[in-house]
């Protein structure tokens, strides 16, 4: 049976479907990686189920690990790995994720991998960062670790159901009022159940671009030849979006066309 070779350090209950856990490697030290990158985590199918669950679809035998992909939500130079997860009820691994208590063990893969960075793109581009739910955990590693050093402007747009479901918004707000290059604009989907009423936006994210306050909060309206745009989360927003953005001229990013202006990252 593969041994589990982290231990579960911190865990920050988001809402009802959202954690934010640590972990942190167990006599190892996982390689140095790029901000937006991911990592795979995983338990053994004789892990209990969080108490919320509904059945899986699946049957595993119980020594089978169940491995699936994370974006790293921490930035490198921390001695722990952050990660940013909603829990699918009757999904394999999530389940047994949110039945982790402190100090559990947990088996993280010892290399960091993917294209979703800021690496190569002109320090003097400016980037817009959607993302929908837990699509805003790369995010979190790009800014915790050197992005508000570049030269253009940043800006986060994040949408979520509820505000509760807006995670890391207390540190983007602060971010926003401490960095002269970076905005951010959160936006709900379902404002009628906020008990304490909601200010601010609540339109879809496609809807949002094709408005002014894109101009309002950066002074200029982005265009392919000086902005590169990050799509996390949703396959629908990305789809929604990519249309979108076709239309005005921006190009997916990819192996084969690397000068493309939008960059993909479907959870
Ligand atoms: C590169 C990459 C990075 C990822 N990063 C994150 C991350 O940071 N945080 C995170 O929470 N997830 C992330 N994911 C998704 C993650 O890998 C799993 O797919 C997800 O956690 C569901 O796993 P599961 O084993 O519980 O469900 P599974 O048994 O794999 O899936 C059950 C079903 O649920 C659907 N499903 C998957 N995700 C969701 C969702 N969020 N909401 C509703 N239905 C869903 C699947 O399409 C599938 O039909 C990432 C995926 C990729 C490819």
């Amino acid at each position: 049976m593969i041994e589990l070779n982290c231990f579960v350090t911190q865990i920050i209950q988001v809402s009802p479907i959202m954690k934010i856990i640590r972990v942190k490697p167990d006599g190892w030290t996982l390689p140095e990686y790029k901000a937006g990158q991911f990592v795979a985590l995983g338990l053994h199918a004789s892990a209990s189920r969080c108490a919320d669950a509904t059945a899986e679809k699946n049957e595993f035998a119980p020594d089978k690990l169940i491995k699936r992909a994370y974006s790293i939500a921490s930035s490198s130079t921390q001695n722990f790995v952050e990660f940013y997860i909603t829990l699918v009820k009757s999904g394999a691994l999530t389940p047994r994720i949110f039945d982790l208590k402190l100090g559990d063990k947990i088996w993280m893969g010892k290399k960091a991998t993917g294209m979703f960075t800021l690496s190569e793109i002109d320090e003097n581009k400016n980037v817009i960062l959607i993302a929908t739910g837990t699509g805003v955990a790369p995010y979190m590693s790009m800014l915790r670790s050197n992005a508000l050093q570049r030269k253009g402007k940043i800006m986060v747009i994040h949408g979520a159901a509820n505000s509760w479901d807006l995670g890391y918004s207390s540190e983007l707000t602060l971010l926003e009022s401490m960095a002269n290059n970076f905005s951010y604009h959160p936006t709900i989907t379902e404002p009628d159940k906020e008990p304490s009423g909601w200010m601010g936006d609540t339109r879809f994210i496609e809807d949002i671009w094709k408005d002014s306050v894109l101009e309002d909060k950066l002074g200029f309206r982005p265009k392919p030849e000086d902005t590169n745009i990050f799509l996390c989360g949703n396959p629908r927003m990305i789809d929604g979006m990519k249309d979108i953005l076709g239309a005005e001229g921006f190009e997916v990013h990819n192996r084969k066309n690397p000068d493309g202006h939008i960059h993909i990252e479907e959870f």
